[in-house]
């Protein structure tokens, strides 16, 4: 490692590979310093999915989308509590940063028409189109650095092993036309590979989707261009000349501190602080705990929020994170997120008073939101809540990492997760006792919605009422994809945790991803910072699905730019 590059980049997400990738191409030397052993960190674990509202993709499908509707979208999203020009940032930049990687990169995405933004109440509003999914992507191109890849959780694979596109899951998931013959060609296509995985001693597929695809090609794009990651390298703190930052202090393996200097600019893109419990517990609302958290286990702790507030950087938006409902299962390092299980037809989840709190089927972070409002406001528990559902829906439908039964039947769930990661009865009385839930309640509750199951209306919270919520629907159940009855014994309760893909909240930046003073709120010379090691573009709001990814590769790719044109230290 030299001790003197133009630019240091504090992390290997994708917003950090992003930078890494434009600052390189404007004439840059760049160094990307990772802390753990491997690169990519939730990025790698992500569904790789970007929302990139006027994306040319969509635009050469016919897609009709425009600056104007998407900006009168995400104000609407966002408040008033996000400035304007941070916002205008990202939606000039956004389109034009992935038109730069599908020209100049390995990184392939395709648009995924049909994937509706959030919300569909709000002005600007779009039924598809602003949502990108990585291609597949060959991982034996990285060569021997593939080790060093953070792998996918066999949770995000077909059948744990094979690689397929958001897409491929979504005709999969809502039992689209043709999803069977789908399934076969994904397998297929995996079979005719063994000769590789032989070689190379593993089961895994060479192709890699979702945040896999996007973290291997971007790093294979660095590797055509020499751009090193130094792995085991925590950053420690700013090296300051004066009120400039002109470098870091970083601890290696062996324990050894070491200067990297920044000629031109340090981008900070470390992840939020979601790792760190007394972060949590300082500021996010209670109860909190990291390990209802979906990612990965010990690396995103705030160091940068700690030492960026040692040298009077504002923040914003502490208290807030992407919550996204998880579950636990206890020999995996981390929670798994409930992302689309919650639209399927049969499963509601209600407290401990047996009562539903919110439309199940709404985006994630709304959920989390209700899971402390419900928790917070009432003399019962919604900390944790739990997903109910009967014999029907578990011979259907996947939640969490029960398969569907006819896929994975009783027999071969693991002994261990019954009454720890999934609770059955013959009766709902009896599935009630058993996780403390109250049986009268629920018995209210399920007959409530097993008439809203035949009515296709749920008066309640309007469950399947929109386009975002039967995007994950079953389309072959009428009259609401989203809602069907809970009648048949055995009975099943799992529980459900207030979890988060990510924290929201983190250093003030500007327009330029600039980080600001906490005084005079201007920036300070030379630091940088962008993905959840910043405030969120999107405020309190996850306005699409692609909405953490997509600005942190936005405003990595912004960062690069500015600094590239010598505005760092003006
Ligand atoms: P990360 O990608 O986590 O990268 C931060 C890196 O910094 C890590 O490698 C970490 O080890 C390193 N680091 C931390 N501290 C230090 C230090 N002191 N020194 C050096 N390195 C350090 N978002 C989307 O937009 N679209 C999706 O499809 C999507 N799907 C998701 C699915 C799942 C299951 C999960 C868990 C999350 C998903 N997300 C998605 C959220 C998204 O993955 C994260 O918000 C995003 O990856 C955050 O990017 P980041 O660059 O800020 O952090």
């Amino acid at each position: 490692m030299k001790t003197q590059y133009d630019v240091v980049i504090v992390g290997s997400g994708a917003g950090a590979m992003t930078a890494a990738l434009t600052a390189h191409d404007a004439g840059l030397s760049v160094a990307v310093i990772e802390k753990s052993d491997k690169y990519g960190g939730t990025s790698a674990l992500s569904g790789g999915g970007i929302w990139i509202p006027n994306n040319h993709f969509f635009k050469k499908k016919g897609g009709q989308d425009s600056y104007d509707q998407a900006l009168k979208y995400l104000q609407a999203a966002t408040q008033g509590e996000v400035s304007n020009e941070r916002i205008r940032a990202y939606l000039d930049h956004a389109p034009q940063m992935v038109e730069y990687l599908d020209k100049y990169t390995q990184v392939k995405y395709a648009v995924a028409a049909e994937y509706p933004d959030y919300y569909p109440h709000l002005p600007g509003f779009l039924p598809g189109g602003r949502t990108l999914d990585p291609e597949l992507f060959d991982s034996s191109k990285l060569g021997e650095e593939l080790t060093n890849l953070r792998l996918a959780s066999p949770a995000t694979l077909l059948m744990g092993k094979i690689a397929w596109t958001a897409r491929d899951a979504h005709v999969a998931i809502s039992r689209k036309f043709g999803w069977q013959l789908m399934i076969l060609k994904l397998m297929l296509r995996y079979k005719l590979d063994s000769r590789w995985r032989k070689k190379h001693k593993t089961k895994r597929d060479r192709r890699v989707g979702l945040g896999n695809s996007l973290v291997a090609s971007l790093r294979a794009s660095m590797l055509d261009r020499d751009i090193p990651i130094f792995l085991n390298t925590e950053f420690i703190d700013f090296v300051m000349e004066g009120n400039r930052v002109v470098g870091v202090n970083v601890s290696l393996a062996a324990g050894n501190e070491h200067v990297i200097n920044a000629e031109h600019g340090v981008i900070i893109a470390s992840g939020g602080f979601e790792q760190n419990q007394t972060l949590r517990e300082k500021y996010l609302p209670l109860p909190t705990n990291v390990a209802w958290s979906a990612t990965p286990p010990g690396q995103n702790t705030g160091a940068a929020l700690s030492a960026g507030q040692e040298i009077g950087a504002a923040t914003a938006l502490l208290d807030k994170a992407w919550w996204a409902p998880t579950i636990r299962v206890p020999s995996e390092d981390k929670a798994r997120g409930l992302f689309a299980e919650r639209a399927f037809p049969g499963a509601i989840v209600v407290n401990s008073a047996g009562q539903r709190f919110t439309n199940e089927a709404g985006p994630y972070l709304e959920f989390g939101e209700a899971m402390y409002e419900d928790d917070q406001h009432s003399s019962h528990r919604c900390i944790p809540a739990w997903a109910i559902f009967d014999a029907n829906f578990r011979f259907k439908y996947a939640m969490g990492p029960l398969m569907p039964g006819q896929i994975m039947p009783d027999r071969r769930i693991p002994k261990e997760w019954y009454d720890s990661v999934v609770w059955k009865a013959d009766s709902l009385d009896e599935v009630a006792a058993k996780i403390d839930v109250d049986p009268k309640g629920l018995h209210t509750t399920v007959d409530k919605v097993n008439t809203y199951a035949n009515s296709g209306n749920d008066t309640d919270f309007g469950r399947g009422g929109n386009v975002f919520d039967r995007y994950y629907g079953d389309t072959n159940v009428k009259p609401n994809p989203c809602i069907a009855e809970v009648v048949k014994p055995p009975f099943y309760a799992m529980q459900i945790q207030a979890g988060d893909i990510g924290t929201k909240g983190g250093l003030l930046t500007n327009e330029h991803a600039q980080v600001l003073h906490e005084q005079s709120h201007t920036p300070i010379s030379g630091l940088y910072a962008i993905g959840n090691a910043s405030a969120a573009v999107m405020g309190r709001s996850y306005p699409g699905a692609g909405s953490t990814l997509g600005p942190a590769m936005t405003f990595g790719y912004i960062a690069a730019k500015h600094i590239a044109q010598g505005k760092a230290h003006d």
